[in-house]
């Protein structure tokens, strides 16, 4: 097996690069152990330090980063500068907030002093997806580290040079070996990674099978796991809705990272008695769009990642179309070398049309119309998922309302849903459990021990 670099705004073969084998995979293992007291001994202070120092790193090396994630993955050349800025400020957030986050707390009891510490677990394998190849992994690892453990890292195959360029920043920012290690596996090998006893935890981003997969080994041999899955999420658009504002957040939600995020706006639920109006103009807005070079000023949509993902994606539209959608705008491959795909809209998405039920990972929206705002709940709720979702209404009142009764991790009212490090993140149903970032995030990985002292 080996990892490809594929371009994929152009479908060439960059680099490829062989997966570790045995020997290797048990010399980082055995290296990830040996670091875990040194580090886990290591002052929180100085653990901090250590990733401040990586946020400044990603800042003078942002452009040279993000050229590969662009190079490697696709996206517009703007969004991963944008990427490595957040992971720079992710690592800002847990410098400065990391040490509250894991002090003792103090608690009353029968004890002359009782309290909860926060112990590190030992070494977490992080299992990454390509999509934000450098953000996902920050905001899986960094918490983990601060917290005293050790990370291994097995990044998606289709992003080696990424994952090697993080390994070196690390490097950089003076994590000594061990500390934090990129292990070139495919996911076959991630089973018997998991079973190591050497490994205490797991952590992965990715599809629904992926989680499955990795769920099942962590549980057979009773290991902490941590989920981010696939969403399907809801942007409801209710009839006293700010209609240019909700078209403003439809174009990012769903368009952003080439329509690549888990949390994406996917289904639109918008009321019968606004929707020619919201469809019209964003159908417009989409029209506005300008496919092209990713590395170009000029594009505002880039190409898809990866040529089996198109296919996929064009599947799940024709699919749908056959099953009584509606194709408003786009709907078709962009002919030509690489793998882009035209922005489209569908629309009376219904019940029974993968566009319904499954997650549609590309820059394609799904209008799903609705007589009524109780509709709208149900609608949206009907769904596997439940990561994000959001409501729009000049009324942010009824908005707060409706948003708490959306079966999701993230509810946002009049904005996409995004990741903020300060706001915990993460799904129910098929899109996973646990949380990242913010102080959840930072004490996924821990050993929340009680002390009882007389
Ligand atoms: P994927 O195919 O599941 O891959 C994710 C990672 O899991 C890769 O490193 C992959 O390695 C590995 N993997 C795949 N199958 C595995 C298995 N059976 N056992 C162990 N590891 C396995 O997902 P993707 O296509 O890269 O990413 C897209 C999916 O991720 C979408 O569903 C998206 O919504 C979701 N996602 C979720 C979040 C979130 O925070 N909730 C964020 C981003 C993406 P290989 O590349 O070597 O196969």
């Amino acid at each position: 097996m080996s990892f490809q670099s594929h371009n994929p705004a152009t479908g060439e073969l960059l680099e490829q690069f062989p997966s570790f084998d045995a020997e290797q995979v048990e010399h980082a293992l055995a290296t990830a152990a040996d670091a875990v007291p040194i580090w886990a001994n290591t002052p929180l202070k100085s653990r901090c330090k250590r990733v401040s120092r990586l946020g400044e790193i990603l800042r003078v090396r942002r452009d040279e980063l993000a050229r590969l994630i662009t190079l490697e993955m696709g996206k517009l050349f703007s969004e991963a500068q944008a990427e490595i800025e957040k992971c720079a400020i992710g690592c800002d957030y847990y410098a400065e907030h990391g040490e509250s986050q894991l002090a003792d707390e103090l608690i009353d009891s029968d004890a002359s002093r009782s309290l909860v510490t926060h112990q590190p677990l030992g070494t977490i394998l992080a299992v990454m997806p390509w999509n934000f190849p450098f953000w996902q992994l920050i905001r899986a690892a960094v918490p983990a580290l601060i917290a005293g453990n050790t990370v291994v890292m097995k990044h998606a195959s289709n992003v080696p040079q990424c994952a090697m360029a993080i390994d070196s920043i690390f490097r950089e920012a003076g994590f000594a070996d061990g500390i934090f290690i990129n292990l070139m596996i495919s996911s076959s090998q991630v089973e018997s990674v998991i079973r190591d006893p050497r490994i205490h935890g797991v952590t992965l981003t990715g599809s629904g099978p992926a989680g499955r997969s990795v769920a099942a080994t962590a549980g057979s041999v009773l290991k902490k796991s941590l989920l981010e899955l696939g969403g399907s999420d809801p942007f409801i658009v209710l009839d006293d809705a700010d209609i240019d504002l909700a078209v403003q957040q439809a174009m990012l939600g769903r368009f952003l990272n080439c329509g690549q995020s888990c949390i994406a706006a996917k289904r639109f639920i918008v009321l019968e008695s606004i929707a020619e109006q919201f469809v019209t103009s964003f159908k417009e807005a989409v029209e506005g769009l300008n496919v092209g070079d990713p590395m170009g000023s000029a594009a505002t949509v880039a190409p898809m990642a990866r040529a089996d993902l198109r296919d996929e994606l064009h599947s799940q539209v024709l699919a749908s179309v056959a099953r009584g959608a509606t194709i408003v705008t786009g709907g078709e491959p962009v002919d030509g070398p690489g793998y882009y795909y035209s922005p489209t809209i569908i629309d009376h998405v219904a019940p029974g049309q993968p566009a319904w039920s499954e997650e549609l990972f590309g820059p394609v929206a799904s209008i799903i119309r609705v007589k009524d705002e109780r509709t709208a709940i149900e609608v949206a709720n009907d769904s596997d998922f439940g990561l994000g979702g959001a409501v729009f209404t000049k009324d942010s009142e009824r908005g707060e309302r409706i948003a708490r009764q959306l079966a999701c991790g993230c509810a946002f009212v009049n904005g996409m849903v995004k990741s903020d490090p300060r706001l915990p993140f993460g799904g129910i149903k098929q899109s996973g459990y646990g949380r990242e970032l913010s102080y959840l995030g930072i004490r996924e990985f821990v050993n929340a021990k009680t002390l009882w002292v007389r």
